[in-house]
C-alpha cells in the first residue's frame, strides 16, 4: 500500500491522501487550498491522479479546506460514492453549494472589470456541480464499521472540531496482512462547550496527526471570556464589534459564550447580528443535532429555552438587511464569514468599519498567510477591499482562547491515547515551524518515529 501525500503538506490548507493498493485507490479528503493567488492556482491544477480511477472516497469533515474541492474532483470524472458522518453529509449541503455560489460570484465579478479584454474567468466550479457531488455523499454512523471495498474497512470517530468532524481509523488488507492507518483529521481542544471532546485511539500501525497549533498552547478559555466581556463593556457605547465568523462552529461556540455569560449575568441586553446566511443555516443545523452536544450544550439548550430572549440574536438573510447594519454606529455585535475575511459579507462590513477608531475587530480563529484577516493581524496601516484602499483605525483584537483545533498539549495528550507507538507517524497540516515543533515534542516526549511529508511525497504502507 502506498500513501501520497497531496495537500496540507507545509501549510494547513489543501487536506487531501491518496491511498493506493492492490486493485484499489481512494482519497481522504480532498480539500480547497486557501489564502491568495498561489492558492487559486492550485486549485486549478489538474489532479495529481485520474478521477475517474478513484474508487470511493473518505472526508473528515465539512471544513472547506478538507471538502472544497469535491465539485471539481466530481466534474473532472470521479463517479464513486464519498463516505463521512450524518452530520458532515448535512452540512455540505450548506457549504459546497455556498463556495460554488462564490465562485460564480467571483467570476462574474472578474469578468465585469476585465471587459471587452477578451479573457473570461471560469468559476473553479459552478452550483450545478455541488449539487452533482452531493449525491455521491453517502452517510454513515458513528462507531460502527462499514466497508467500501473487501479489502478495506473504516470506522468514524468524533474528532470534536466541529459539528460531524472524524477520526478516521481505516484497516487495509494487502497479499496476506492487514494494517491500519488512522487519520486525525482536524482535532478538537478538549474541554470545550458544545462537541464532545476528541474520541482517543487506542492502537494503529499509522498514523496521519495534524499540527495546526502543534508549537503553541492556547489561552485558557476563561481568561478569553473575561477579555471578550471587557471588549463588549468598554467599546460598546462608541462603536460595534466586527467579527469574522467562520461559518461552521465557531460562530455556533460564540453564540454561545455570548448566551451562557448572558445567562451568568456578566453581559446584558446584547444585540447580535448574525450576518451570513451560511451561518445562520449551520446554526439551525447545529440546534437540531443535540444528540452530538456534551453536557454543557446541553444546559444551555435548556435555559436557552426558557429565557433565550434575553439576547437579541437577529438573523439577516437579504442584502437590503445586511446593509441596513452599515447604518448602526454602536452597541451591535455583527458576525459574519468568511472567517480569514477572504469573501463573503464581512468585507463589506469591514469596508465601512475599519476606518473608525472605535469599532473593534475580534479576531477569533486561525488566519492563513496571504489571507486579509492575517493582513489585520500583522498590523497592516491600510488594506485593499473590492479594489479601495481602507485605512485601519479600528482596533483589531485577537483572542485566543477560542479555537477549533488542539493546541500542541492537547494533541499530545490525544496521542497519548495510543498504548503502543505507531510504527511511522506522519505530521501534516501545519505551517513548517509548527509540524516541526509538534514533531520534535513527539519524539522527545513519546520517542515516536515522525516524518513531515513535502508536497507530493508517497510512502509505503507495509504489512
Ligand atoms: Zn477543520
Amino acid at each position: 500500500m502506498k500513501v501520497t501525500f497531496l495537500g496540507a503538506t507545509g501549510e494547513v490548507t489543501g487536506s487531501c491522501y491518496l491511498v493506493e493498493g492492490d486493485g484499489l485507490r481512494f482519497l481522504v479528503d480532498c480539500g480547497m487550498f486557501q489564502g491568495g493567488r498561489a492558492a487559486d492556482a492550485k486549485n486549478r491544477k489538474d489532479f495529481a491522479f485520474v478521477p475517474h480511477d478513484i474508487d470511493f472516497m473518505v472526508l473528515t469533515h465539512a471544513h472547506i479546506d478538507h471538502s472544497g474541492l469535491i465539485p471539481r474532483l466530481c466534474k473532472d470524472g470521479f463517479k464513486g460514492p464519498i463516505y463521512t458522518t450524518e452530520a458532515t453529509t448535512e452540512l455540505l449541503m450548506i457549504m459546497l453549494r455556498d463556495s460554488a455560489n462564490i465562485h460564480e460570484r467571483e467570476a462574474e465579478r472578474a469578468n465585469r472589470k476585465r471587459k471587452n479584454k477578451g479573457h473570461i474567468s471560469k468559476p473553479l466550479y459552478e452550483m450545478a456541480d455541488a449539487e452533482a457531488s452531493l449525491a455521491q455523499v453517502v452517510p454513515k454512523p458513528y462507531d460502527d464499521i462499514f466497508s467500501p471495498h473487501d479489502n478495506v474497512r473504516i470506522r468514524l470517530r468524533d474528532a470534536g472540531h466541529i459539528l460531524g468532524s472524524a477520526i478516521l481509523e481505516i484497516w487495509l488488507k494487502d497479499g496476506g496482512g492487514e494494517r491500519k492507518i488512522t487519520f486525525s483529521g482536524d482535532l478538537g481542544q478538549p474541554g470545550r462547550p458544545i462537541l464532545r471532546d476528541p474520541c482517543l485511539i487506542n492502537e494503529t500501525d499509522y498514523l496521519v496527526v495534524e499540527s495546526t497549533y502543534g508549537d503553541r498552547l492556547h489561552k485558557s478559555l476563561q481568561p478569553s471570556l473575561d477579555e471578550l466581556v471587557e471588549i463588549i463593556k468598554g467599546r460598546m457605547d462608541k462603536g460595534n464589534i466586527i467579527v469574522p465568523a467562520f461559518a461552521v462552529g465557531r460562530t455556533q461556540e460564540l453564540i454561545y459564550y455570548l448566551y451562557n455569560l448572558t445567562r451568568q449575568g456578566r453581559v446584558k441586553n446584547l444585540t447580535v447580528f448574525l450576518d451570513s446566511p451560511m451561518a445562520q443555516n449551520v446554526t439551525d443545523l447545529t440546534r437540531r443535532h443535540m444528540e452530538l452536544f456534551d453536557k454543557e450544550g446541553r444546559q444551555l439548550a435548556e435555559w436557552y429555552a426558557r429565557s433565550g430572549h434575553a439576547l437579541t440574536l437577529k438573523f439577516t438573510r437579504t442584502v437590503q438587511e445586511s446593509m441596513a447594519i452599515n447604518s448602526i454606529r454602536s452597541g451591535a455585535i455583527i458576525m459574519s464569514a468568511s472567517g480569514m475575511c477572504t469573501a463573503g459579507r464581512i468585507l463589506h462590513h469591514l469596508r465601512h468599519g475599519l476606518a473608525r477608531p472605535n469599532n473593534t475587530v475580534l479576531i477569533t480563529g486561525y488566519q492563513a498567510q496571504g489571507t486579509l484577516g492575517r493582513r489585520l493581524v500583522d498590523g497592516a496601516k491600510t488594506v485593499k477591499i473590492f479594489g479601495d484602499e481602507i485605512a485601519v483605525k479600528a482596533r483589531i483584537v485577537t483572542i485566543g482562547g477560542f479555537s477549533a483545533h488542539a493546541d500542541q498539549a492537547a494533541i499530545l495528550k490525544w496521542l497519548g491515547g495510543f498504548e503502543v507507538a505507531p510504527r511511522q507517524t506522519f505530521i501534516t497540516h501545519g505551517e513548517p515551524e509548527a509540524s516541526v515543533a509538534l514533531s520534535q515534542e513527539i519524539k522527545s516526549r513519546l520517542g515516536w518515529n515522525t516524518v513531515i511529508p513535502v508536497p507530493g511525497q508517497q510512502v509505503m504502507i507495509e504489512a
